[in-house]
């Protein structure tokens, strides 16, 4: 397999800033794709998903070759293999984030599958009639509709803490927000359109200070940056998988110990059970309990594989140069007239960047980026009630990661103001 390359070391040895991209990017084959009959694919679209380097592919293919089979079932040499490169995944998990233990890390299908676990399990066996949670106008809808659907089931009241109109938290609002009522406060550690960073222990602080969990939306932040759920504090936190170069359709649940331990199961089936009856079951102990049925195995051992790329590039340098994309990013967009940007300025934001161009839908700009190679999101990014609040239906959205480059950045700005002239030259038709 592939060893891919450090970020360039300084002379006092320590990680430089500077990441070597061009050799990450030989990494990754579909980078070298060309589109629309030969033009160099710039991919823009990594808030939604990530690509995979090679290693995590010929991952893919190694488990299929020589080590699949069911986990934790079979006793024999093919299941062994499987169960046992499974397991690693969750130890190295387990140190990504800073778990205490191995069994607080539970494989879900992806953040909203972590989110739903919580919502449904521990929503359901704690949330009353008139309880509060708490979250924000700027989060997913992967962290609003569970606790909806949990409102609906209960009789539990929604609140949202308010951002200001650059896309910042309204934190002075907490101590009004947060009232005895307060069983949770779920927010997004970054906002997937923004890309603002939220103060995560600020907000955990609070939450338990007036006696409420704190559950951290961290998509868009685990593969961005080194975490800490000790130092955070928090009580459950959700991720996915295939934002950080690993395959789709794994995700990760970290809870408490403790709540974990006294929250019922949420799906019931198999893995999940110590014994079944007719009369009834018995759950298994942590993780197993949250695990019912076969589980992405092949996903979550290329997971693991993208874990230790990622290690071994080095989270503070993809941070650097996600931000220094970002900022660039910024400058770029902002002196180029009719563009808004949302979101706060960098240096504090992530290496996400959506934008509006005056008179003329998202989807017909992410459309005309696509004729010039560059993939980007269009529309509401799953954050309807975020657009809402900013005044618009939709926007773009160019989000970075490791593999981008300086040079494609600045080629956003001018496929921007090739855009702006197309629509002013009078083709409005052109998704057609
Ligand atoms: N939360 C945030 C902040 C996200 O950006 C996303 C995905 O875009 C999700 C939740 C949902 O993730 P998934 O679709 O992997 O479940």
């Amino acid at each position: 397999m592939n060893t891919p390359p450090l970020a360039t070391k300084s002379a006092a040895g320590q990680p430089a800033v500077d990441l070597d991209v061009a050799a990450l990017r030989a990494d990754f084959p579909i980078l070298g794709s060309k589109v629309h009959g030969g033009l160099p694919l710039v991919y823009f679209d990594n808030a939604a998903t990530t690509q995979a380097p090679r290693p995590v592919i010929q991952s893919i293919v190694d488990t299929c070759e020589r080590h699949y089979a069911n986990v934790h079932r079979g006793i024999h040499t093919l299941s062994e293999q499987s169960t046992e490169l499974y397991e690693n995944v969750r130890q190295k998990i387990r140190e990504l984030i800073g778990a205490p233990a191995v069994e607080q890390v539970i494989f879900t299908t992806g953040t909203t599958a972590s989110i739903n676990l919580v919502a449904r399990s521990w929503g359901d066996a704690n949330v009353r009639a008139g309880d509060e949670i708490l979250l924000t106008e700027m989060e997913h809808h992967a962290n609003i509709v569970p606790w909806q659907q949990l409102a609906a089931r209960t009789g539990a009241v929604l609140r949202y803490i308010p951002i200001t109109d650059d896309g910042r938290l309204q934190l002075e609002t907490l101590p009004r927000l947060l009232s005895l009522r307060t069983r949770l406060v779920a927010f997004t550690a970054v906002s997937n359109v923004l890309g603002t960073i939220n103060p995560v222990r600020e907000i955990v602080r609070a939450a338990h200070g007036a006696g409420a969990l704190a559950l951290v939306d961290a998509a868009q932040c685990v593969p961005h940056q080194s975490i800490d759920v000790q130092v955070w504090d928090c009580d459950f936190l959700a991720f996915s998988g295939h934002k950080m170069l690993g395959p789709s359709g794994v995700g990760v649940l970290y809870g408490r110990r403790e709540l974990l331990e006294a929250m019922p199961p949420f799906l019931g089936g198999g893995s999940m059970i110590r014994r079944v009856t007719l009369e009834g079951f018995e759950p298994a102990d942590l993780p197993a309990k949250f695990e019912a049925g076969t589980p992405p195995i092949v996903g979550v051992i290329g997971l693991g594989v993208a874990i230790d790329y990622l290690n071994r590039v080095g989270f503070e340098a993809i941070n650097r140069h996600e931000e220094k994309l970002a900022v660039r990013a910024h400058e770029i967009l902002s002196s180029i007239p009719g563009v808004r940007i949302l979101g706060p300025a960098p240096p504090r934001t992530a290496g996400i960047v959506s934008f509006v161009l005056e008179g003329i839908h998202a989807h017909d700009v992410a459309h005309r980026l696509d004729r010039q190679g560059i993939a980007v999101r269009a529309g509401h990014h799953c954050a309807m009630p975020l657009h809402k609040r900013l005044g618009v239906a939709a926007s773009t959205r160019a989000s970075f990661y490791l593999y981008n480059t300086a040079e494609e950045v600045e080629f956003l700005g001018k496929a921007v103001q090739e855009v702006q002239r197309f629509f002013r030259r009078g083709r409005p038709h052109a998704r057609a």
